[in-house]
C-alpha cells in the first residue's frame, strides 16, 4: 500500500482538485467490487484508489503527503481503514460520504450495493440517501403550470400536457445494476426521467391559481413506495370583456341616454350567452345590475355565481344644431345641481 498516490490515480503532482476527482471517479467505477465480483486484485486496487483519493482530495492531507510522503499515512501494517480514519480524522471531515472502507470487500453481505448510483451519490455528494439498506421511499409530488384561455376555464376543457416524471428504470427494475454491471439505461441511478403526454381534465369553473390534483402522476416511489401526485396550477389568460370576481362575472354595458332615461330592454352578453335584461327608467351611469346564476361555476358547490353588469351612459359624438336644442331642453330636466354633494377639496 506504499504506492505513489499520484501514480495510483494516474495524475500529475500538480493536478487540480477537479482532475483528481475525475481520475478517481473513473478508476473507482472501473475497479468497484460490484463491477468485478470475486476479483481480489480489483478489490485491492479499489482500496488503493480509495486511499489515494482520500488523501489527495483533502488539501491539508495532500500537503502533508507532499511534504512527508507515506510516513504519515502508512505504518507498514497495510491499510487499516479504522486506524487510518482515527489518524487522519476521516470521519470528522468526510463531508457528504459516510461509507465504510471495509464494506467494499463485503459487497454481498451488504446486499451487493443494490444501487451503485446511491454509492456514487454518497461519494460525490450527489444528494441521494446515505442509508445502506434501501427502504421504500415515496415519490415526490410534482407541480406544473398550465396556461389556458378564459373561455376554457369557464367551460372546462381537456388539456394534453407533456409531463416529465421520474420513474423506475425498466432496464434494471430500479436496482441500478444488471448482472453486476452498472445499468446502461439509468447509469446506476435506478430511476429515469420519462416524458408522458397526459390528458388532464380541467373542470368547468377553474380560476386563476386553481390547483388540480392528478393522483399518482408525480415521481414514482422506489422499492414499492407510493407514487407522488401531480399538481397542475392553472393560470387563466384574462378576457378583454368578461372579468371574473370569485364566482361572479362582471361586465360594463354601454347604454344611450334615452335607454337610461326612459328605461329599456337590452341584451347583455354573459358567459352563458346573451340575456335580455331590463334597464329601469332613470338609470344612472355606473349603476350595477345583477343577473342571478349567470356567473361562473363554483368548483366545490357546483353552483353558478351571478353576472353583474355596470351601465355606462354614452353621449352622442355628433353635435348638431337640432341636437343642441334637445340638449338644452334636457338640461331643464335636472332639478338640482348633480355635483351638489361632491366635495370641492380635501379640506
Ligand atoms: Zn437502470
Amino acid at each position: 500500500m506504499a504506492g505513489d498516490y499520484y501514480k495510483i490515480l494516474g495524475v500529475a503532482r500538480d493536478a487540480s482538485a477537479a482532475e483528481i476527482k475525475k481520475a478517481y471517479r473513473k478508476l473507482a467505477r472501473k475497479y468497484h467490487p460490484d463491477v468485478n465480483p470475486g476479483n481480489k486484485d480489483a478489490e485491492l486496487k479499489f482500496k488503493e484508489i480509495q486511499e489515494a483519493y482520500t488523501v489527495l482530495s483533502d488539501p491539508e492531507k495532500r500537503k502533508q503527503y507532499d511534504t512527508f510522503g507515506h510516513v504519515e499515512f502508512d505504518r507498514g501494517e497495510g491499510f487499516d481503514p479504522s486506524a487510518y480514519a482515527r489518524r487522519a480524522g476521516v470521519w470528522q471531515d468526510a463531508g457528504p460520504f459516510h461509507f465504510d472502507f471495509g464494506g467494499f470487500g463485503r459487497a454481498e453481505e451488504m446486499g451487493g450495493f443494490q444501487d451503485l448510483g446511491d454509492l456514487f451519490g454518497q461519494i460525490f455528494g450527489g444528494g441521494r440517501s446515505t442509508r445502506r439498506k434501501p427502504r421504500p421511499r415515496p415519490g415526490a409530488d410534482q407541480e406544473m403550470i398550465i396556461e389556458i384561455d378564459f373561455k376554457d376555464a369557464v367551460r372546462g376543457t381537456t388539456a394534453v400536457l407533456p409531463v416529465q416524471r421520474q420513474i423506475t428504470c425498466s432496464t434494471c427494475g430500479g436496482a441500478g445494476n444488471v448482472h453486476g454491471r452498472v445499468c446502461p439505461a439509468c447509469h446506476g441511478a435506478g430511476v429515469v426521467i420519462s416524458t408522458e403526454r397526459l390528458r388532464i381534465k380541467i373542470p368547468e369553473g377553474v380560476q386563476n391559481g386553481s390547483k388540480i390534483r392528478v393522483s399518482g402522476k408525480g415521481a414514482e416511489g422506489t422499492l414499492g413506495g407510493r407514487t407522488g401526485d401531480l399538481y397542475v396550477r392553472v393560470k387563466v389568460r384574462p378576457h378583454p370583456f368578461f372579468k371574473r370576481e370569485g364566482d361572479n362575472i362582471r361586465t360594463t354595458v354601454p347604454v344611450t341616454f334615452p335607454e337610461a332615461y326612459l328605461g329599456a330592454k337590452i341584451e347583455v352578453g354573459t358567459i352563458h350567452g346573451p340575456v335580455r335584461a331590463t334597464v329601469p327608467p332613470g338609470t344612472q351611469s355606473g349603476q350595477t345590475f345583477r343577473l342571478r346564476g349567470k356567473g361562473a361555476r363554483n368548483l366545490k358547490t357546483r353552483a353558478f355565481g351571478d353576472h353583474l353588469y355596470t351601465v355606462q351612459i354614452v353621449v352622442p359624438k355628433v353635435v348638431s344644431p337640432a341636437g343642441k336644442e334637445i340638449a338644452r331642453r334636457v338640461a331643464d330636466l335636472y332639478t338640482k345641481d348633480p355635483r351638489a354633494g361632491v366635495p370641492r377639496s380635501l379640506d
